[in-house]
């Protein structure tokens, strides 16, 4: 039978091993950061849109983008959000971080249309009300 301060002293080595191991785990992630390929695309935090959260994107983590398979929500289509697409999105569009790719080339496209056609009729019975004096 082991003593409290013998089984106090165990499970303290056994702890300071466990962070030796995180630690070296940890620097062998730090000095060998993986080489960009054309799949991916370096991240700039300091050009992303402004987020309010206590967590934090994926690509903010990692320090790269990667392209990202999706299915098109309209149409099912299987894509691929580019990593450079990705850059572009949050870094240049400023695009909510959080937010991801949805839909394929031509369903974007019909959604703007769609989108721009609705906004159209919306502000035309607003002027048209406003002539009208109905509120
Ligand atoms: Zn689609």
């Amino acid at each position: 039978m082991k003593s409290g301060k013998q089984r106090k002293a165990e499970i303290q080595l056994q702890r300071a091993g466990k962070a030796a191991r995180a630690a070296a785990s940890a620097a062998a992630q730090a000095v060998a950061p993986p080489a960009l390929t054309a799949a991916m695309a370096a991240c700039n935090p300091l050009q992303l849109a402004a987020y309010n959260s206590y967590g934090q994107p994926d690509f903010v983590a990692r320090g790269y983008y990667v392209d990202e398979p999706f299915c098109c929500k309209d149409c099912g289509k299987q894509e691929v959000w580019t990593a450079t697409r990705q850059k572009w999105w949050y870094e240049v569009a400023k695009g909510q971080v959080f937010t991801r790719a949805n839909r394929c080339n031509a369903c974007r496209r019909k959604e703007r249309e769609r989108a721009a056609e609705a906004r159209r009729v919306q502000q035309q019975g607003k002027r048209q009300s406003e002539k009208e004096g109905v509120s």
